[in-house]
C-alpha cells in the first residue's frame, strides 16, 4: 500500500512542485529520477536511462554501490554524528586511512566541495602569515580564468563567470586571476612577493571539460615550488579515477601541496570532502580556528573509506583510462556538422555543439539524448559533458555511443 502511494505522483506533478516551492537556482532536463542501479537511472514512468553525469563525478563508484550503501546502513545504525566536541572511533582509522591512500601527514575533513576549498584558501592565509612571512592581510592566492571552485561569497570572489559571480559582491580581495594553460601568466603574477598560493583544476571540468597542454602542470608546480608558494589542487571532480588516474594530476607526477577532494569521495551518498596537506602547512590551524559540526562524522568517515575501497578493489582508474579512450575513438567516428569537437581525459569528457542551421542547439541534443535513454547536461550553452559512473563496460559504452550517434544523425 505504501508503494503505491509513493508512485502516486507522476513526473509532471514532481516538477511542478518544485517549480511552484523551490528556489530558481537551477535549470535541469525535465526528468524525474527516482531509481539508480550501477550505470543506470530510472525515471517515475519506469523508463531506464544511462547516466552520463554521475552526478558531476560525485558517482564515480556507480548509483547506490551495495559496499557503500552497506557501510552506510550499518554505521547509521550505531552512531552518525558526535560533532568534534568529542572523539568518535571512526575519524582517526579514516584519517590513518586517507592519508596513507594519498599520501598525506594529515587530513582535515569537510562535508561539502565549496566547504573544502574555502578550508584550503584559509589554510594557505594562515601559512603565508606563520610560515611563509607575508605582512598580514596581504596575502594572495592565484587563481585560473574560467575557474569552478563552488558557490560561496569567497569562492565566486575568484570566479571569472558572469552568473557565479554577478550581485553577489562585494567580493572577497586577495586573488590574482591568469589565464588558464598559460605558464608564463603564471610566471609573470609570481613576480608579486606576497603571493601565497595557486589554485587550480587540473582540468577546468565545470568550464566545458578543458584540458590543459601536457606539461602545463608540472611547469605550474616547478614555478610555485621556486617561489615558496603554495600548489593548490583541486580533484573534487577529477579526482578520484575519473581522469583515468587516480587524480588527475597524476597524470604529470605532481605532488600538490594541498589537495582538495570531494563527490566521490562518498561514491554520492552523503556529502564528504576532505583537505589533505603534509604537517607543515595543517599544523598552521590550531584548535578553535577552523570546523564544521558534520566534518568528520562516523558515518561520512564509514562510507568514505569504503568509497575509496571500491576505486582500487575495481580498478576504477584503469577503467576509466580504456573507456575513455575508446569513447573518444568511437565519438570521433560521429560524421556530424554539429560535433565540432570532442575532448576529454578518461571518463571525463565533452563534445562541442554547432547549432544547426534550424536553430538546434545543445539543449535539444540533451532532450534527445534523454528520449533515447541516455542523460547529459549541456553546460555554457554548447558543451555537453559526457561522464558516465566509471563502473561502465565496453559493451555499454559502445550502446551508449550508438545511442549518440543516432541522436545526432536525427538532430536537424
Ligand atoms: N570544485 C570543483 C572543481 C567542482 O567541480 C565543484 C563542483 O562542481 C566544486 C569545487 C564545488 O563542490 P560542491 O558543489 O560540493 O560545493
Amino acid at each position: 500500500m505504501a508503494e503505491i502511494m509513493e508512485k502516486k505522483i507522476t513526473s509532471d506533478q514532481a516538477i511542478a512542485l518544485e517549480d511552484k516551492y523551490g528556489a530558481h537556482n537551477y535549470h535541469p532536463l525535465p526528468v524525474v529520477l527516482e531509481r539508480g542501479e550501477g550505470v543506470f537511472l530510472w525515471d517515475l514512468e519506469g523508463k531506464q536511462y544511462y547516466d552520463f553525469l554521475s552526478s558531476y563525478s560525485a558517482v564515480n563508484q556507480g548509483h547506490c554501490h551495495p559496499k557503500i550503501v552497506d557501510a552506510l546502513i550499518e554505521q547509521a545504525k550505531k552512531l552518525t554524528l558526535t560533532s568534534r566536541a568529542f572523539h568518535n572511533d571512526c575519524l582517526g582509522e579514516y584519517e590513518q586511512f586517507i592519508t596513507s591512500y594519498f599520501g598525506f601527514d594529515k587530513v582535515l575533513p569537510m562535508n561539502t566541495g565549496a566547504e573544502a576549498v574555502e578550508t584550503a584558501l584559509k589554510l594557505c592565509r594562515k601559512w603565508a602569515y606563520e610560515k611563509k612571512g607575508i605582512p598580514a592581510n596581504e596575502a594572495k592566492i592565484i587563481v585560473c580564468e574560467g575557474n569552478f571552485h563552488g558557490r560561496t561569497i569567497s569562492i565566486v570572489s575568484a570566479s571569472t563567470d558572469p552568473d557565479a559571480r554577478k550581485n553577489f559582491g562585494p567580493y572577497t580581495p586577495g586573488y590574482i586571476t591568469i589565464a588558464y594553460n598559460d605558464v608564463e601568466a603564471l610566471k609573470t603574477a609570481l613576480q608579486d612577493k606576497h603571493v601565497a598560493g595557486f589554485l587550480i583544476e587540473p582540468i577546468q571540468g565545470e568550464a566545458g571539460v578543458y584540458v590543459p597542454d601536457q606539461g602545463y602542470l608540472k611547469a605550474c608546480y616547478d614555478l610555485c615550488k621556486q617561489h615558496n608558494v603554495l600548489f593548490i589542487d583541486d580533484e573534487i571532480q577529477t579526482g578520484i579515477a575519473r581522469t583515468g588516474k587516480l587524480l588527475a594530476i597524476d597524470h604529470e607526477n605532481v605532488k600538490p601541496d594541498i589537495l582538495i577532494l570531494g563527490k566521490a569521495l562518498s561514491g554520492g551518498t552523503i556529502p564528504v570532502s576532505a583537505v589533505l596537506a603534509n604537517d607543515e602547512i595543517m599544523l598552521c590551524i590550531k584548535p578553535g580556528q577552523h570546523g564544521s559540526t558534520f566534518g568528520g562524522n562516523p558515518l561520512a568517515c564509514k562510507v568514505a573509506i569504503a568509497s575509496l575501497e571500491v576505486v582500487k578493489e575495481e580498478n576504477l582508474a584503469e577503467n576509466a583510462n580504456i573507456l575513455g579512450e575508446l569513447l573518444r575513438q568511437e565519438l570521433r567516428k560521429i560524421n556530424s556538422p554539429l560535433i565540432t569537437t570532442v575532448r576529454g581525459k578518461g571518463l571525463l569528457n565533452a563534445i562541442v555543439i554547432k547549432p544547426t542551421v534550424s536553430g538546434k542547439t545543445a539543449w535539444d541534443v540533451c532532450l534527445a539524448l534523454k528520449e533515447n535513454g541516455l542523460l547529459a547536461k549541456p553546460t555554457h550553452g554548447d558543451i555537453i559533458r559526457f561522464a558516465p559512473p566509471l563502473v561502465i563496460n565496453k559493451e555499454q559504452i559502445l550502446e551508449c555511443v550508438d545511442i549518440i550517434r543516432k541522436t545526432i544523425e536525427n538532430i536537424n
